[in-house]
C-alpha cells in the first residue's frame, strides 16, 4: 500500500512508531494528485510549494494532526489562499483571515493542501455548476461525483487527501460521499462553527467531513466540534471524544427505517443493498422496525423555498464594492452593482435568487416562504416522535447512484430531486452520516444513519459496527487505478 492509500488513523500509527514522516506522507499525497488530479480535477487552487515546505519543517508529533495533509473546500475561508466558492464573483477573494474550522485544524497540526472544487455557493448536486469546470467521479470519470461538495469526495476517493471539509445544506455531503464511496458526516446544525464559512442558508448550512473510513471522521469531529463565539448559532454544550463510541456493540439500539424512504423512485438496487444493511444490523443485535415520516414529501418543495428565500438575503453583500469582482465599464452606482452581479454569478445561483427574491416579497410571503416554515415545523415534529422510541433512522441517501455528466444539467428540477432523501435531516438541523454499504453496477451506494440532535456519537457508533462488519470502505475506486 502506498501512504497515499492510508486512512489518517494508520498514517497517524505510522508516524506515532517513527516508521514514516510529514514529509514522506506529503509527497506521497502530492505524487498522487500529480498523478490523477487532471482526470479527476478536484481541486480549484493548490498549496504545493507551502504545503511541502511545511511538511519537510516538521520536527515534533505532539498534536493529533501533526504533520498530515487536508484539503478543504472552497467556501471555507483560508487566509492568504484565494476562497472562491467556484465562483466568478469571488475568482480573487484572498481572505484575510481563518475560518474557526480551518483555524482549528492548523492548530491541531495538520497541512493544508488545497482548496476543492464544487457547486457555486454549494448550489447543486453535481459539481457541474462550477464556474471554473466540473469534477469526474474516481469511479467512472464519465459521471459526476456529486455536489455540492464533489471535490472533496472525490479528492478523498481518489486519494488526493487523506480526508476533507465540505458543507452540507442540502445534503452537499452526505450525497458525494455517497456517490464517490466515501464516508460523511453532516453534524447537528450549531454543533460545528460556521464562521468564515461563506454562507448559503444560513439556517440549514452546517460544516462537516469526508473521510475514508467511520474512525476517521470521528478523530476529525474531535478537531471541529465545539462552541464558537464567532458564530452566535454555535451551541455551547459538551463535546464528547467521539473515538470513545467505536468499538462499542449495538446490542439492543432501537434502528428506524422510515417506509417513505423506500418507496418509488429509489432505484430498487439501492433498496435492496440498503435492506442487506438493516439484516446485518439486526444480526449484529439491533432491533429493526418500521416507521412513518409522513411529511417527507413535502421536505423538498419546502427546502428550495427556505434556502432560496435565504441565500437571496446573503448574496446580495456581493455587489462589487466590498469584495469580488466589479464592473468598471459602469458610470454610475446602481448599474455597477447590477453589472458585477450579471457577470460574477453563473446561471443557477441567479435562478435561486430570483427564486428566493420572489418568496420573501410582499403578497407572496405568507403563500410560500412562510407556508415552508410551516412544513418546517412539522417534518421536525415527524423526527422527533422517531426518536422517542428510536436511537438512529437507517434510509437511503440518494435515488440514484452517481449519474453521467451533462445527464441533468439541462433540467433543474429534475437536478433537485436528488436531494429528496437528504434535506429532511437539513431542515430538521438532525445529524446524518453516509456509510458505503455496497456497489450497484459498479458504483458506490451509500447508507445514510440519521442521529438525534447532538448525539453523532451514537450515529458514529452504528457507522463504525457496520463498516467492520462489511468492509464496504475498503473499495477503491475503478477509475483511477
Ligand atoms: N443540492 C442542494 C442544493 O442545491 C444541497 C446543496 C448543499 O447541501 N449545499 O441546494
Amino acid at each position: 500500500m502506498e501512504l497515499y492509500e492510508l486512512t489518517l488513523h494508520e498514517l497517524q500509527d505510522l508516524l506515532a512508531s517513527g516508521e514514516t514522516s510529514p514529509a514522506e506522507i506529503m509527497a506521497s499525497v502530492l505524487g498522487r494528485i500529480e498523478a490523477v488530479e487532471d482526470r479527476v480535477k478536484a481541486y480549484i487552487t493548490l498549496n504545493l510549494d507551502e504545503a511541502r515546505k511545511k511538511a519537510d519543517n516538521f520536527k515534533t508529533y505532539s498534536k493529533s494532526l501533526d504533520g498530515i495533509p487536508f484539503a478543504l473546500k472552497d467556501i471555507i475561508c483560508t487566509r492568504g489562499t484565494r476562497t472562491t466558492c467556484a465562483s466568478k464573483i469571488l475568482e480573487n477573494f484572498v481572505p484575510v483571515y481563518d475560518a474557526t474550522v480551518t483555524r482549528r485544524l492548523n492548530d491541531a497540526g495538520g497541512i493544508l493542501i488545497g482548496k476543492l472544487n464544487m457547486d457555486e455557493f454549494a448550489m447543486g448536486s453535481s459539481t457541474e455548476h462550477s464556474a471554473f469546470f466540473p469534477t469526474r467521479n474516481p469511479w467512472d470519470l464519465e459521471r459526476v461525483p456529486g455536489g455540492s461538495s464533489g471535490g472533496s469526495a472525490a479528492a478523498v476517493a481518489a486519494g488526493e487527501a487523506p480526508f476533507a471539509l465540505g458543507t452540507d445544506t442540502g445534503g452537499s455531503i452526505r450525497q458525494p460521499a455517497s456517490f464517490c464511496g466515501v464516508v460523511g458526516l453532516r453534524p447537528t446544525y450549531g454543533r460545528v462553527s460556521r464562521w468564515g464559512v461563506i454562507a448559503y442558508a444560513s439556517s440549514l448550512d452546517q460544516v462537516g467531513v469526508l473521510s475514508k473510513d467511520v474512525e476517521d471522521c470521528a478523530l476529525v469531529m474531535n478537531q471541529i466540534a465545539g462552541y464558537d463565539p464567532l458564530d452566535s448559532t454555535s451551541v455551547n454544550i459538551e463535546v464528547p471524544d467521539y473515538t470513545s463510541f467505536l468499538n462499542q456493540d449495538i446490542k439492543g439500539m432501537k434502528i428506524a427505517y422510515p417506509r417513505e424512504y423506500f418507496g418509488k423512485g429509489v432505484d430498487p438496487q439501492i433498496t435492496e443493498r440498503v435492506k442487506t444493511a438493516l439484516k446485518k444490523f439486526e444480526e449484529l443485535g439491533a432491533v429493526v422496525e418500521e416507521v412513518s415520516l409522513p411529511h417527507s414529501e413535502y421536505a423538498l418543495p419546502a427546502y428550495y423555498l427556505v434556502a432560496t428565500a435565504e441565500a437571496s438575503a446573503n448574496l446580495a453583500r456581493f455587489d462589487g464594492v466590498r469584495y469580488g469582482l466589479r464592473d468598471f465599464e459602469a458610470d454610475n452606482v446602481v448599474d455597477m452593482f447590477s453589472l458585477s452581479r450579471a457577470r460574477g454569478f453563473g446561471s443557477e445561483v441567479k435562478r435561486r435568487i430570483m427564486l428566493g427574491t420572489y418568496a420573501l416579497s410582499s403578497g407572496y410571503y405568507d403563500a410560500y416562504y412562510l407556508k415552508a416554515l410551516k412544513v418546517r415545523r412539522l417534518i421536525n415534529n415527524d423526527f422527533q416522535k422517531v426518536f422517542e422510541n428510536y436511537d438512529i433512522i437507517v434510509c437511503p441517501i440518494t435515488p440514484t447512484t452517481a449519474f453521467k455528466i451533462g445527464e441533468q444539467s439541462g433540467d433543474p428540477l429534475t437536478l433537485y430531486m436528488n436531494d429528496i432523501l437528504t434535506v429532511p435531516v437539513n431542515m430538521a438541523g438532525l445529524p446524518g452520516i453516509s456509510v458505503p454499504c455496497g456497489l450497484a453496477d459498479g458504483l458506490p451506494v451509500g447508507m445514510q444513519i440519521i442521529g438525534r440532535p447532538f448525539d453523532e456519537g451514537t450515529m458514529l457508533r452504528a457507522a463504525h459496527v457496520y463498516e467492520q462488519n462489511s468492509g464496504y470502505h475498503c473499495m477503491k475506486p475503478a477509475g483511477v487505478r
